[in-house]
Formats: C-alpha cells, structure tokens, sequence
C-alpha cells in the first residue's frame, strides 16, 4: 500500500483546474486527503480532475469560486466545511499573469494580478484559519491544527523586468506567508511557501511551446530540466504532512537551482 501521511485529511486546493495546482490536487489525494478542486472558470476540467479522483478511490469534489471575491471564497468554504466538516490543509495555489512593460501596465492589469495572487492568498487563508482556530488539532490526523501553503514562485526573490505586477504580487506573498507564520504558530498552524521555478503549465506556454524559447529557458535552469506539476505536488505533501512538522514560515524553492544566479557560472 501507498504511504498515505495525509490519510483523514481534508485539503482545499485553489485553481486547480489545471498546471500546478492540478498536480497538487492529484498528489494530495494520492497521499490521502480529501481534496476540493478549486476553480475559477474552467468548471469542465476541474470536474474532470474531481471525478478521475474519485475514480481512483479519492473523496473530491469541484467547487467554484472566484479567489480575489470575498462572497466567493466565504460560499466555497462555506460548502465546503457543510460537506466534510473541517478544513486541515490549503493549499493557495490559484494565480495569472497580465504582463506589460511597466509604462503601459494598466490599473487594470495591476489590479487584477495583485487582486488574484495576492488578496486571493489572504482571502481564502483568512477562511481557513477561522476553521484551524476553531477546531484546533486533530491528533489523529496530524499533530498541526492545520497546514497552510502558499504556491509563491522564484519572483518573491528574483526581480522581473516586464512583470512588475507579478513580482510585486508575489513578494507581497513572501511576507503575508511569514507575518501569517509568525500570527498562527501559537495555534499551532504552520504556513509555508512553495517557490517554483519554471514549471511547465499553460502560465508560461510561451517559454517552452518551441525549441528556441525552451533552449532560452534551459540556460536560466543549473540542473537542465524544466520542472513539472508533480514536482511541486510532492513537495506540497512533504510539507502538508507531519514529516515537515517542525519546517515553519519557510519558502521551500522547487526550481532546479534557478536561483543560483546561473549567469555566474562562467562568469563574474
Ligand atoms: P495555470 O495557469 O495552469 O494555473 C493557474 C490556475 O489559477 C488556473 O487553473 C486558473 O484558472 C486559476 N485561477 C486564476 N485566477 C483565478 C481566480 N480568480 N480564482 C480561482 N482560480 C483562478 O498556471 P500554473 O503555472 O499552474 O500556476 C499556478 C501557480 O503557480 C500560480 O500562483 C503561479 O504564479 C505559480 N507559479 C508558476 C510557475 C510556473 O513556472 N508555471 C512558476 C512559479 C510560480
């Protein structure tokens, strides 16, 4: 039998209608957790996803929510919490990008990605932090309250010219995860990020989609590989599960050494 450290757990997933948080959503349920799949609009996929789950013995089900709405978000745990009672993992994985060079972003396109990657994480961890606190440890599924991840990215870290919305979305991440760390640890919920590198999903079709632009993205990548959803699903379990039980207020990189600064290797 598979080794399940989540086996009893109940996890939310946000925008896992496809790429990263899709494979989040298998592997959290592969190690035992029942899993919401969030999405935004994609409802096809995202039930999809929830009943090949299902069809495999895992406790799914899809459920909509806009994550930058606070109605949305309050309805989804709402159904949530009336189906299955609780809630012992997040998983903040739902986010977009609206690029423009920075004297041609719009409000628009500030807003809506600060509004998603950003005021989504808070939104929809405010909710699951009411439940932790509420309910406390549950110490036949884990010795935590509760487990809350934030899928942040290399640019909490790494500054991107053409992407300042995203950039600055997600360094807001970095101190939300560890203001929130600092906040939550007396109740015992640990909060962590997961800082992917480049991952290949429908975010960044265009730096992979051909030979060239994935020749340029290999140079950026030490380890020579671009990475895959199940690579950060297995980190997502690692930390969702007690095996990382005293790893708190961390931001786990998951990017084949893309933060190594690779243009020092032969140079400097
Ligand atoms: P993706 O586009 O496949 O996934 C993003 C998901 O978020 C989609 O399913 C989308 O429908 C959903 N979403 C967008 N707005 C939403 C909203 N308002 N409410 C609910 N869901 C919404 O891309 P991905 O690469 O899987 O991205 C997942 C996360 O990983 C994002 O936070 C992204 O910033 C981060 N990330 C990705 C990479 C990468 O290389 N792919 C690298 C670093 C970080």
């Amino acid at each position: 039998m598979a080794y399940q450290p989540l086996r009893g757990q109940k996890a939310l997933v946000t925008g896992a209608s496809s790429g990263i948080g899709e494979g989040i959503a298998r592997a959290l349920g592969a190690a035992g957790a029942s899993v919401v799949v969030n999405y935004g609009t994609n409802a096809d996929a995202a039930h999809r996803i929830a009943d090949e789950m299902k069809a495999d013995g895992v406790d799914a089900m899809a459920l909509r929510a806009d994550v930058s709405r606070e109605d949305e978000v309050r309805e989804m745990f709402r159904e949530m919490l009336t189906a299955w009672g609780t809630i012992d993992i997040l998983v903040n994985n739902a986010g977009l990008q609206r690029d423009a060079p920075f004297a041609e972003m719009t409000l628009e396109q500030w807003n809506v990605v600060l509004g998603v990657n950003l005021t989504g994480m808070f939104l929809c961890a405010r909710e699951a932090a009411r439940e932790m606190i509420r309910r406390g440890v549950r110490p036949e599924v884990s010795r935590a309250a509760g487990k809350i991840i934030c899928i942040s990215s290399v640019h909490e870290q790494i500054p991107w010219a053409g992407h300042v919305n995203y950039a600055a979305s997600k360094g807001g991440v970095k101190l939300l995860m560890q203001s929130l760390a600092q906040e939550l640890a007396p109740y015992r919920i640990r909060v962590n990020s997961i800082a992917p590198g480049a991952i290949q999903t429908p975010i960044n079709r265009a730096a992979w989609e051909t030979p060239e632009a994935l020749a340029a993205l290999l140079k950026l990548i030490p380890y020579g590989r671009i990475g895959l959803p199940e690579d950060i699903g297995k980190a997502a379990v690692w930390l969702a599960s007690d095996d990382s039980d005293y790893v708190h207020g961390q931001t786990l990189f998951v990017d084949g050494g893309m933060t190594l600064y690779p243009e020092f290797a032969h140079g400097g």
